[in-house]
């Protein structure tokens, strides 16, 4: 291997990591650079689909995928390690089980669940953060009605399912849910009637700040398929067996799950880089101020919207883009050529609520709901496939069946 060539490190193989590696290999000749990808595990997992493998309504296996299948290991070094500490000074990424040097960094390490220290809650409430938390949520779930007719001690109440925050992961997990739990009651002979799904916002309404008419829209279906809404209930413990809200109520389930929040990689921390609510603000070409070969995208990254004096929500929608600019810029670097600016293109927001419901907005804000949403949404699954590995890996991964 030439070791003359400046090498490229990039941490995280999420939607940011996997396509600025993406972008570089179509973007720069193999002699131009070394391009290194680290990731914790050997494939990349579409975090948007975690929901549906929470409750169980989507094999894990198909929301994930081996990424030496997606990026040729002789053109990306691929190495499967936990990225534990960057030294700035050095250059240096301190991995769990060697160290690496780099030119170029990209930390696109994503999220984590941010509980907010309230009390319990990392101990007791479960979190959709990647396949793994998210696999042992589904087997939690049928593990409660496995036992409940075998355990003389079981209890309605076991079978209830807490989701706390009603934000766009909360939302699209409940109306997982309410497709999963007929099918449990069918396995192990439940009466349907007897499991809860509870989801707990403390905002006045779920979805707070969204378009209110389609809030409207996925609060009247959901709560149609049987979940129970606690709006302006703030958690303020989480126990064993429940949740505390405003004050000494409690709520009780045998599942707890908490969707009310997220925040950068603590890495991100650890490392020393300036936080602000657990993430780092980069400038507009996506560098971290004060390094030059530094850039953080997706989910680590605070990128301001100027005109609305306020950073873009964290989303895969955002991350993809900033992997564009992210290797359109380490070209530019590469190149001794200008670096662009970061423009977010708002292609809209769609949520799903279940298997053959959505609702959100596309293009220019046009309103969409039901089984057009829904298909829209799937197809926003679809491209992402199509950008990462063409027509072939829609055909393996895809969301081909359109309800
Ligand atoms: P991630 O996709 O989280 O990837 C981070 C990668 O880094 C992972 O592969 C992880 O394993 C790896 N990693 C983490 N720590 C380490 C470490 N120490 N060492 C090595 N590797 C590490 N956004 C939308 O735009 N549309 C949606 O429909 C949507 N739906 C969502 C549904 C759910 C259930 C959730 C939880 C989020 C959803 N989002 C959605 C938000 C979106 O998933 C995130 O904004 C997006 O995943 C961020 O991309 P990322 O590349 O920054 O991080
Ligand atoms: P979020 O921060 O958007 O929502 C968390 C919710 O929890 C909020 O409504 C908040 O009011 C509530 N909450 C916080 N503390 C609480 C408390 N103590 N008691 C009760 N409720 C409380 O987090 P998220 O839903 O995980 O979303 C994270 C990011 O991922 C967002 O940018 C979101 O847009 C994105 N996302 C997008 C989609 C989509 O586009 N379909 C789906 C999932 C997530």
């Amino acid at each position: 291997m030439n070791t003359n060539k400046p090498r490229i490190v990039i941490l995280g193989a999420g939607y940011a990591g996997m396509m600025t590696t993406k972008r570089l290999t179509q973007q720069l000749g193999a002699e131009e650079a070394e391009i290194v990808l680290i990731n914790k595990h050997n494939y990349h997992y579409q975090t948007t689909w975690l929901h549906e493998v929470a409750a169980g309504t989507r094999n894990q296996n198909q929301a994930r995928m081996m990424i030496s299948d997606v990026h040729n290991p002789n053109r990306v070094r691929l190495i499967y390690d936990s990225v534990v500490e960057v030294k700035k000074e050095e250059n240096l990424v301190v991995l769990e089980n060697s160290e690496l040097s780099y030119d170029y960094l990209v930390v696109s390490l994503g999220f984590e669940s941010n509980t907010f220290g309230i009390k319990g809650m990392d101990k007791n409430a479960f979190a959709i953060t990647d396949i793994e938390t998210s696999r042992l949520i589904s087997e939690h779930i049928e593990y409660q009605f496995a036992k409940y007719k075998l355990d003389p001690k079981a209890k309605e109440e076991d079978l209830a399912i807490l989701v706390g925050g009603g934000g766009f992961t909360g939302i699209e997990f409940v109306g997982e849910l309410v497709e999963q739990i007929p099918k449990l009651c069918k396995k192990y002979d439940i009466d349907p009637s007897i499991p809860k799904v509870i989801n707990v916002e403390a905002a006045p309404t779920i979805l707070p700040g969204f378009n209110e008419v389609l809030v409207a829209y996925a609060k009247s279906s959901l709560e149609t398929r049987g979940v129970e809404f606690r709006i302006g209930a703030k958690i303020e413990e989480c126990k064993k067996n429940g949740f505390v809200v405003n004050g000494d109520e409690e709520i009780k389930a045998g599942t707890i799950v908490w969707t009310g929040g997220v925040t950068g990689n603590s890495v991100l921390n650890k490392s020393g880089f300036e936080i602000t609510k657990g993430k780092v603000t980069v400038n507009g070409d996506l560098r971290v101020p004060g390094e030059e070969n530094i850039f953080i995208i997706g989910d680590c990254a605070w990128v301001m919207n100027e005109e609305e004096g306020r950073p873009y929500p964290p989303t895969a929608q955002a991350a993809m883009q900033h992997a564009d600019t992210c290797a359109a810029n380490i070209k530019g670097l590469l190149h001794n050529s200008e670096l662009t600016k970061f423009v977010f293109d708002d292609k809209g927001t769609v949520a799903s609520l279940g298997n053959s419901d959505a609702m959100g907005t596309v293009f220019s804000g046009t309103k969409l709901y039901g089984k057009p949403a829904s298909a829209m949404k799937k197809v926003i699954d679809n491209r992402y496939l199509f950008l990462l590995g063409g027509p072939k890996l829609i055909l393996k991964k895809g969301k081909l069946r359109p309800f």
